[in-house]
Order: structure tokens, then sequence, then C-alpha cells
């Protein structure tokens, strides 16, 4: 099947999914791996469901109904029918990556262009390989501008993901100690990242540039185009200050302040005023943006329980995170409690790195620790080192915690927010 005779098919659709559940009329469903292996009767009910297209990896199917596509590869049908889409689309498209903070930043970037042109965007954080495509192919005439999360964990995988989504502007948020295991050490980190660095040069597209990050500054020395913030000098210069432990940005004498709690999304703001101001958004546009966007996605979260202050950053974590969270987390006042949560995807480093975690949370000072995963078991002499959640909520009938504010922060695979209606 080739893509240009498959696109006019393609842009009659209302959507493109893979998954066999959200199939409605009119719709193209690709049937991945797994799927494949019910691929027949999935095909034959999508069909029947009104589906207009269903993309199959089972020879057996071609030419057996002329709604039913056999191909090659699933994935990269779906890859390359989003590159062909791409080729068509004129609109900009903005590219994200970085270790923490892709899918805050794209939020929060989400928020503020919306204040002027209909945006589409990565839902939640279909980040990767077949997200990316899913992404793109959701792109309507409508749409006048796109901004996609790109997620890693190995090298190359920015590259394709550039390849695919061809970004006119790009943004690294940071360079972490995330995925240390598949990137191979932090310098691997750097590297992977900075595939978006090198496709954005290559075709000479517009890099933001986070001047206050001495790797960004390094990386993007003499290029040109490029939207710089963080300095006086740069393009675009704001001041960061806090109100109630929620971070606020100043811009030419004007405040406003998000929603989100931690320093670190400082950054991200600035990243996303900047984008507002180059496309022409005003300031106190960017300003009602940021003010009503709130965050539900359990990323720097502030739930209030009960007179306690609940911080809740379970999606995710790694030690560059995690060191954030708690330094900003020991500046709330009254006693504080943090549930810490193991660091997955670590590797050989995942020893030292849980190691360094504990040290640091004990001199900083909280009342009281307590840690989940048997990483953090694993380097701790602590009664309140327990193995899973299911262990602490146990522990948690008995016990009540005394702190006004709790902080529970760590990996997806710990999935701490399962203990929040037990505190
Ligand atoms: P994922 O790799 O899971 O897609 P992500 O890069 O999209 O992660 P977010 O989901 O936005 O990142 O944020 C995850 C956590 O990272 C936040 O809850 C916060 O603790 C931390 N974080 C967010 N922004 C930054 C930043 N600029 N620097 C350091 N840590 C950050
Ligand atoms: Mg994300």
């Amino acid at each position: 099947m080739n893509i240009e005779q498959f696109y006019p098919l393609f842009l009659q659709a209302d959507k493109v999914t893979i998954d066999s559940r959200k199939i409605t009329r009119n719709d193209i469903f690709f049937a991945f791996t797994g799927d494949n292996f019910n691929a027949a009767t999935l095909a034959e009910k999508a069909i029947e469901e009104g589906a207009l297209a269903v993309i199959v990896e089972r020879p057996e199917f071609e030419n057996k109904d002329k709604n039913i596509f056999y191909v090659p590869s699933t994935l990269e049908f779906l890859q390359q029918l989003a590159i062909y889409h791409r080729s068509k689309l004129t609109i900009p498209f903005i590219g994200l990556t970085g270790s923490n903070g892709k899918t805050t930043t794209k939020e929060l970037i989400h928020a503020v262009l919306s204040e002027k042109f209909k945006v589409q965007y990565t839902y939640g954080n279909l980040n990767n390989h077949i997200g990316v495509p899913l992404t793109i192919l959701s792109i309507r005439p409508e749409h006048e501008i796109a901004v996609i999360e790109m997620g890693a964990n190995h090298q190359k995988e920015i590259e394709l993901l550039c390849t695919i989504s061809q970004p006119d502007f790009g943004y690294i948020t940071n360079f972490g100690k995330a995925h240390l295991e598949g990137f191979g050490g932090f310098e691997g980190v750097i590297k992977g990242k900075s595939e978006l660095y090198d496709y954005l040069k290559e075709n000479h597209q517009t890099i933001i540039v986070n001047q206050n990050d001495p790797i960004q500054v390094e990386k993007t020395e003499n290029y040109s185009p490029k939207i710089t913030f963080g300095k006086v000098e740069s393009d675009y210069n704001f001041e960061a200050f806090s109100e109630d432990h929620f971070i606020g940005l100043t811009y030419q004498g004007e405040q406003a302040v998000s929603k989100l709690t931690g320093a670190y999304n400082f950054t991200n703001l600035c990243a996303a005023a900047s984008l507002g101001l180059h496309f022409g958004i005003s300031f106190d546009k960017i300003k009602y943006a940021v003010e009503q966007y709130t965050p539900t996605n359990m990323r720097s979260q502030v739930v209030k329980k009960e007179n306690r202050t609940l911080v809740l950053d379970t999606y995710n974590a790694n030690p560059s995170s995690m060191t954030a969270s708690l330094r900003n987390f020991i500046t709330f006042e009254g006693r504080k409690t943090i549930i810490i949560g193991d660091m997955l995807e670590l590797g050989t480093e995942s020893e030292k790195e849980h190691q360094n975690i504990l040290e640091l949370a004990k001199i900083l000072g909280f009342d009281a620790i307590i840690t989940v995963g048997k990483h953090f078991k694993a380097v701790s002499s602590s009664d309140l080192a327990f193995e899973n959640t299911t262990e602490l909520i146990e522990y948690l009938h008995e016990n009540k915690i005394q702190s006004e504010n709790i902080l529970l922060k760590g990996s997806r695979g710990i999935a701490l927010e399962k203990v929040i209606d037990f505190i």
C-alpha cells in the first residue's frame, strides 16, 4: 500500500486510532502487535462498526476486504503517513524534549498560544514513536500551531521523532539524570537530547535557549536563529518570584503567578512566555493563560486536604527532579514529611543515586522521611522504608502522619498516588 494513494482516505477520516475500544464510525484503525494476533476479529469488527479503514500487518488480509489494508509494518506505515501529512502542513511546529518538565512546558505553551491561535498538541504524555505520529495525524486544517512533546530513553530516538515531526522551533527543557540506563550515563543524555539541536541546525530552524543553562548556551553558541531568555541581555527577560509556594514571573514590571509549585517551573514558564511574546501575544494575555492553567496531572500539584498541604509529584521521578522537588519542599513552613518512591531506570548508578537522595533528605532535615520501593529500602536502615505502597498503606492504618506538609514524589512504576486516600 502506497502512502500517496492512501492519503486521500486519511483526509476523509475523523480520527486515527490504535485502540480498538475507541473506534467510532469513519475512523482509521491501526492494528498493532498484540492486536494483530486477533486482527481478524478486530478488523472485521472495526469495519462493521463503520471504520473507514483498517491497517494490519497480516498478509492473509491482502485483497480480502477493500477497507482492510495489509502493510508489512503497521508502525512504519503510521510513521510514514505522519511524515507525509506533516509535509503538507505549513503551520509552525514546536518540538520539545529534555529530561524533566516536557509535559508541563508543553501544557503551558499550549495555554499561552491558545490565547491567539488554535493549537494542536500532544495529549497527555503520548511522546514516543507512536504518540508523535498520532499527534501529527490529529492535526486538521483549522489548526494554526502544533506543539509536540518528544520523549526518549535512548540514542537516536529524538532524531527519529524530528524526522517525523520536522519542528520549526525546538526547546530542550534541560539535561538531567533521567533514563541513565538507556542513554549510557549523563554524557549520553546530553548527546541524545541534543539530536533536537542537530536537526534544527541542519534545517536552519529556531532554537529556544535558556541562557541560564550552560549546556544549552554552549550547544547553541554562534548559532542563529534563536530565541533567548534567562539573562538581562536575552530577547526576553523575566524575573522569578513566589507567592505562597506558587511560582510566578515578572515581565517589564508586570507579574503573573502560576498554580505550579517548585522553583524549577520558572524556566518552564519562561519558555512558554517567550514563545507567546515571539508569536505576538501580549503579556497581559500570557498572564491570564498562566494564571488560569491548573495542573491536574500529578506534576507539581498542590492540594489542600484537611488543613494540610500535599504536594503531589507522583507522575515521575529521577535524581534531578527529586533533588529539585526536595529543595523546593524544604522551603514550606511548618512540619514536613516526605514520602519518596524509587527512581527507576537508573541502571548501574541506581544504588548510588538512591543513597545520594537519602543523604540530601537527611541534610535538608525533614521531620520524617518515608521511602517506598526496593531501591530505597536496599540503602536504608529506617523503619520507614517500605517495599511497596501496600506496606505503606498498612502502616498508615495504624499511624497518622503528623506534619502539616507532605510531599509525595516517586517514579511512575511506584504509583505513590495510591496512598493519598490513606494520609
Ligand atoms: P516524562 O519523561 O515522564 O514525559 P516530562 O519531561 O514530561 O516527563 P513533566 O511530566 O512535565 O516532565 O514533569 C515531571 C516532574 O519533573 C515534575 O513533576 C517536576 O518534579 C519535575 N520538573 C518539571 N520541570 C522541571 C525542570 N524544568 N527542571 C527540573 N525538574 C522539573
Ligand atoms: Mg512528559
